[in-house]
C-alpha cells in the first residue's frame, strides 16, 4: 500500500495526456498518488471516425472519460490545460494554470509527439521537417525551461521524456521523427547534467511498437510481421510504458538518471530473426 502511494503529495504534468501512452502515464501517476495535470492540444479524448473503427481492436482502456476526470476518479486532484508544446507562450500559460490549480510541478513527463509525415528525405519538405522537430524536441525544451528551475529550487524533481526506439533504429520514411527522438535522448542527458546537482533526475524511455490507435491502424499484415521480430511476441500496451514512467517518476529511482531505457519487448536488444529459415 505504501508502495502504491509513493507519489502522494507530488504534482505531475503529462503533455499529450489526452489519449494513448500519455493518458496511461497520467493514470499510472494518479494511481501512485500523484496529483495530475493533463496538457494537450485538445481537452477531450480523440473522437475520430477511425478511432471508433479501431476500438474493437484497442486493448487499452476505452478512453471514454477525459483523462483528468478518470484521474480524479482515482482519488487524486487533477486538471486539464490546453497547450501546444511547440509554442513557448502556450507552454508558459499552461504551466501557470497548472501551478495555480495544483501547485508547483514536481514531475514533468514530456510525452506529446507526432509523426507528421511519412516521406523519404528527398520528398520531405522543410516545413514538415520543422514541424516534427518543433513538437517532438523543442516542445520538451519549452516545458523543461518553464517547469524544471522551480523543481531545482525546491531540491527535488523528475523529468521523463518519451523518445522512441526510432532514436536508435530510424524507420524508413521517418527521418525527422527519428532525428527528433535521437535529439530527445541527448537533451535528456543535458537536463540530467544541468539539474542533477539540484535534485532533479532526467531519463528517456524508448517505447517500441505500442498498440495505440495510431499503430493499430497499420495494415494487419505489416503489424503481424513487426510482432514476429519482437522477442516477447506481442505489441506493447500503453501500460507497459506507464509502469516504467511511474518508476522513473518515483523517489525509488533517485540514482537512475541520464539514461535512455528501451521498453520494446526486446526488439532493440535481442531482435529475432536470422536463425535459419
Ligand atoms: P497519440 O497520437 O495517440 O497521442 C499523442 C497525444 O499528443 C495526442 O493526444 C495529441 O493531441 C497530443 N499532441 C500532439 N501534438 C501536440 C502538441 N503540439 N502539444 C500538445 N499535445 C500534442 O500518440 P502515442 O502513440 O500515445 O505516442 C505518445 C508518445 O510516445 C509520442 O511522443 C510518440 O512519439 C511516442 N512513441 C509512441 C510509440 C507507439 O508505438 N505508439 C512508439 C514509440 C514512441
Amino acid at each position: 500500500m505504501t508502495e502504491s502511494k509513493a507519489l502522494h503529495g507530488k504534482v505531475a504534468l503529462v503533455t499529450g495526456g489526452a489519449r494513448g501512452i500519455g493518458r496511461a502515464i497520467a493514470l499510472g501517476l494518479g494511481a501512485a498518488g500523484a496529483d495530475v495535470a493533463v496538457a494537450d492540444l485538445r481537452l477531450e479524448p480523440f473522437r475520430g471516425e477511425r478511432w471508433f473503427r479501431l476500438r474493437e481492436r484497442w486493448s487499452g482502456d476505452d478512453e471514454e472519460t477525459p483523462t483528468a476526470a478518470a484521474a480524479r476518479a482515482l482519488g487524486v486532484r487533477a486538471c486539464q490545460v490546453a497547450m501546444d508544446v511547440a509554442e513557448e507562450a502556450s507552454v508558459l500559460a499552461g504551466i501557470a494554470q497548472v501551478e495555480s490549480e495544483l501547485g508547483p510541478i514536481d514531475i514533468l513527463v514530456n510525452n506529446a509527439g507526432i509523426v507528421n509525415n511519412i516521406a523519404s528525405i528527398e520528398e520531405m519538405s522543410a516545413e514538415a521537417w520543422e514541424q516534427e522537430i518543433r513538437v517532438n524536441l523543442t516542445g520538451g525544451f519549452h516545458c523543461v525551461k518553464a517547469a524544471v528551475p522551480s523543481m531545482a529550487e525546491r531540491g527535488w524533481g523528475r523529468v521523463v521524456n518519451i523518445a522512441s526506439v526510432a532514436a536508435v533504429q530510424p524507420p524508413l520514411g521517418q527521418p525527422a521523427y527519428a532525428a527528433s527522438k535521437a535529439a530527445v535522448v541527448s537533451f535528456t542527458r543535458a537536463v540530467a547534467q544541468e539539474f542533477g546537482p539540484r535534485g532533479v533526475t532526467a531519463n528517456a524511455i524508448l517505447p517500441g511498437l505500442i498498440g495505440t490507435p495510431l499503430v493499430l491502424s497499420m495494415p494487419a499484415r505489416i503489424r503481424e510481421r513487426s510482432v514476429e521480430g519482437i522477442p516477447v511476441q506481442r505489441l506493447g500496451e500503453p501500460a507497459d510504458i506507464a509502469n516504467l514512467a511511474v518508476f522513473l517518476a518515483s523517489p525509488a529511482s533517485g540514482f537512475v538518471t541520464a539514461t535512455a531505457i528501451p521498453c520494446d519487448g526486446g526488439w532493440l536488444g535481442a531482435p529475432l530473426g536470422g536463425l535459419g529459415d
